[in-house]
């Protein structure tokens, strides 16, 4: 029997998972990594380390969460290498304002963070379901929550305020950020490139679907530009990002448009595919850039804030020494990475052209600040996090 770390991202129709090999006591070992689809057809599929396809299979229409973890919990044991559980680790989106670390899950730890689904209730819920069916058949299973929040917990005061009344801030509306997991990996392996931007004032960009920057200095988040919620900052895939509050006041009184469906728009019908009605999709709006101006208005309006938001988390960091991408459209995308660091020459920044299409590491040339592309990790982050709070497996 192998022991294994398992990995979930439970979103409202999907549910990722990665195995780790958690025998020993050093880095876990990713071994396995798939997903479900939960929509009208529900389906599985898992590959190898190389990639390679080696399960799919079809459930039962209708299929959950609950069918979900029985068929990934069966396939894991009748498996070649036949897989045990030495635990099992949650992405959650939401630590509030008191879990600012990975937690082992108890009754009262999961009765606290459903507390927390009305801050982020079109995630938060598809986090905890995992946790909540597992407990109820392996109540003796170790369960860790790690959370996306917790990065930013240290944030200075006046980066997580917001110019409300002060009773309102303490009652836990403030900023809180996001991508947590992400930026944690990112500050672990800074070192690995280049010892100053591990001590330097950087700023990482994690484009993705979900897409956000953050402001790290000596490896700590000093800003963000995620909010209250993952529905600020940067326009996203169908997100909209930064909003002036009066467009929600407006929207409901004159166009009479009901909480659910402002939520509806600002989430999943704004950003990218908002802008140019064609696709949330970056690879899609690439292609028809040149013959769709939607397409390319929608790029433009995303590499543009992105330029914006730098500047001012350079400013909150008092300069800079480096920018990082990371994440879908970072890690891949050389196109957005050439035209940011170009709207941001004025901060030094002088691309090196040929760099950036091989895909980095380092994308810049010249004395001023350097630009990095390094992939991200969020579920490595959790293994780790597994392997600090589990221990030695045998
Ligand atoms: P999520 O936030 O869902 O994890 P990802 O990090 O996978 O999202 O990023 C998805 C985005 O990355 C999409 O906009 C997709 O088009 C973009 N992307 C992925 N691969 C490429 C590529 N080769 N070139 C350009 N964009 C890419």
């Amino acid at each position: 029997m192998t022991p294994v770390f398992l990995v979930l991202n439970s979103g409202s129709s999907s549910l990722k998972f990665e195995v780790f090999d958690a025998k020993g006591n050093g880095e876990p070992r990713r071994i396995r990594r798939g997903q479900f689809e939960l929509d009208s057809k529900p389906r599985f599929k898992a590959t190898n380390p190389e990639g390679e396809v080696i399960a799919q299979s079809r459930l039962c229409d209708g299929a959950g969460h609950q069918q979900a973890l029985d068929h990934l919990l069966s396939w894991l044991r009748e498996h070649d290498d036949a897989f045990s559980l030495a635990g099992v680790g949650h992405r959650v989106v939401h630590g509030g304002q008191n879990y600012c670390e990975p937690v082992k899950v108890d009754e009262p730890t999961l009765a606290a963070l459903e507390r927390l689904v009305p801050l982020a209730p079109l995630h938060q819920p598809h986090n905890l379901e995992p946790i909540r069916i597992l407990d109820r058949q392996y109540p003796r299973l170790v369960q860790i929550a790690c959370f996306d929040t917790a990065f930013h917990h240290r944030q200075p005061q006046l980066a997580r305020l917001f110019a409300l009344p002060r009773s309102m801030s303490e009652s836990g509306i403030r900023r809180y950020g996001f991508h947590g997991l992400s930026y944690a990996f990112l500050a672990s392996v800074f070192g690995r490139y280049d010892e100053l931007i591990a001590k330097g004032r950087v700023v990482a960009a994690h484009l993705g679907n979900g897409a956000s920057l953050c402001a790290i200095e000596n490896g700590a988040s000093v800003a963000t530009t995620m909010g209250f919620s993952a529905l600020d900052g940067l326009p996203m895939g169908t997100r909209c990002g930064s909003l002036d509050p009066a467009v929600v006041l407006y929207l409901m009184r004159e166009t009479k448009l009901s909480v659910d469906e402002v939520e509806g728009l600002l989430y999943t019908q704004s950003g990218l595919l908002g802008v140019s009605g064609i696709s949330n999709d970056m690879r899609e709006l690439r292609a028809q850039a040149s013959s769709q101006p939607s397409a390319q208005l929608a790029i433009d309006l995303f590499v543009y804030r992105i330029c914006r938001e730098l500047g001012s988390l350079i400013a909150a960091l008092g300069g800079i020494d480096a920018l990082v991408f990371t994440a879908g459209i970072g890690e891949n995308d050389a196109a957005t990475r050439a035209e940011v660091l170009r709207g941001s020459a004025w901060a030094g920044f002088e691309l090196d052209p040929s760099a950036n299409e091989k895909g980095g590491p380092k994308i810049t040339r010249g004395s001023g600040p350097s630009a990095w592309v390094i992939p991200t990790d969020e579920e490595l982050m959790i293994a780790r996090a597994m392997r600090r709070m589990i221990g030695e497996v045998g």
